[in-house]
């Protein structure tokens, strides 16, 4: 192994993180209710019988979520995928359409529209955000795009292109206004997978709020966390009636007669589960301060150092700093993957799990025959990109 590279950067993180040892292990992020009311609300569950998919936590929950993303609706779903498959059949997703994708996202993004019979279909990324490019959609667009009696058809594969899925990475808004201004000239509805950004503004706009509906996640190791649960956020009263009526078995209401008027999801998150999520939205600015302050510690660990550098906030961004990420310089992408493998192995022998980022969705067995199109920028980031450990708990005197 060539200390020369690894070392240096493990010494920077040691010296963010303190230090650790492999009967400790440090992760990427975690769950952490010290601090707030999460155990009286659960209790209140527990005592109340309210443990299931209706109560007033789901309703505070949902509250919470408008105040503090400005969103008029947010409607509490049971994680993050089902809210994007949600989301995308309520903007008119429909079997064998395709939907327009970055391939650098967890796996969920892709499989929400696969969920729905539709087909993923890759553009490439922009290497400051790490979202969709601009630039490389309206080239795509160009390439394969063409209205048919007033439907946009891959003229490749002769399937409609149904919606754009832009995804904000690691807490990064994307360039999302003008992907807004893209969709709107080609009549695309817009879906936001918000899922990591919470907390995350562009132009004092809220992530997932830029285009029809945005989704959230409150997966176990996100910034807050439900145990598991997602959001749909949405300005659209519309949409988000039906979103509550199709995540409830669109049962129409009467006190005793079961009747649906169609077919539908159990999606709702239950009582239990709103009760932690109200909890940690009480405590999210405190968490976000801490996370921002991590942030600027490991960018002052790592400012000498210039074979990597961190991700950093862009200009009119407010991130919520879901995630820290190195990146490896190393002009060629194969010499920076090997880099990053170094500090991968030498990091998990001293209890920092730290993590690359996701293998890129067209490289997945079920995913590497999608339709796409140049993916230059994306091949050429996925090699040099590992998160480190961004735990809000990480910071001294976090609790007190
Ligand atoms: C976490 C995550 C999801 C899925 O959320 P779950 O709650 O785990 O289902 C979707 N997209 C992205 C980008 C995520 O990080």
């Amino acid at each position: 192994m060539n200390n020369s590279v690894v070392q240096p950067i493990l010494e920077a993180i040691q010296q963010v993180v303190g230090g650790c040892d492999p009967n400790h292990p440090v992760s990427l992020h975690e769950p952490d209710f010290r601090g707030t009311q999460a155990w009286e609300y659960v209790k209140d569950c527990l005592e109340t019988g309210w443990v299931s998919t209706a109560g007033t936590w789901v309703t505070r929950f949902e509250q919470e979520l408008c105040t503090i993303t400005g969103a008029s609706h947010a409607v509490a779903v049971s994680n993050g995928t089902v809210a994007l498959r949600l989301a995308l059949h309520l903007v008119g997703v429909c079997p064998g359409d395709e939907v327009l994708l970055p391939p650098l996202s967890f796996v969920a993004t892709a499989n929400a529209v696969a969920h729905l019979g539709a087909v993923p279909h890759f553009v490439d990324i922009e290497p400051n955000s790490l979202g969709l490019c601009p630039v490389s959609l309206t080239a795509r667009l160009e390439a394969v795009a063409e209205r048919r009696k007033g439907v946009l058809v891959n003229r490749e594969t002769g399937r409609r292109i149904a919606a754009l899925l832009p995804v904000h990475v690691f807490g990064h808004p994307a360039e999302i206004t003008e992907l807004r201004t893209i969709a709107d000239a080609w009549d695309l509805p817009l879906v936001e997978d918000a899922a990591e950004a919470l907390a995350s503004w562009r132009d004092n706009i809220h992530c997932g709020l830029f285009g029809e509906i945005g989704t959230l996640s409150f997966n176990g190791n996100k910034l807050i966390t439900t145990g598991g649960g997602g959001a749909l956020l949405t300005n659209d009263a519309v949409l988000a009636r039906r979103a509550r009526h199709l995540s409830t078995t669109a049962k129409t209401p009467h006190p005793w007669t079961f009747d649906h008027d169609a077919v539908a999801w159990n999606d709702r998150l239950p009582n239990l589960n709103a009760a932690l999520g109200v909890a940690q939205l009480e405590d999210l600015d405190r968490r976000l301060h801490a996370k921002r302050q991590l942030a600027e510690r490991f960018g002052r660990a790592f400012a000498d150092l210039d074979r990597v550098e961190l991700l950093t906030e862009s200009e009119s961004c407010r991130s919520n700093h879901w995630l820290v990420s190195l990146r490896f310089r190393a002009k060629d992408p194969e010499k920076a993957e090997s880099e990053r493998l170094q500090l991968l192995e030498a990091a998990h022998a001293t209890g920092l799990l730290l993590r690359p980022i996701w293998t890129p969705l067209h490289h997945l067995q079920m995913y590497c025959d999608c339709p796409s199109g140049p993916l230059t920028v994306s091949e050429d980031q996925a090699p040099r990109l590992v998160n480190l450990p961004s735990s809000p708990q990480l910071i001294e005197g976090w609790h007190s």
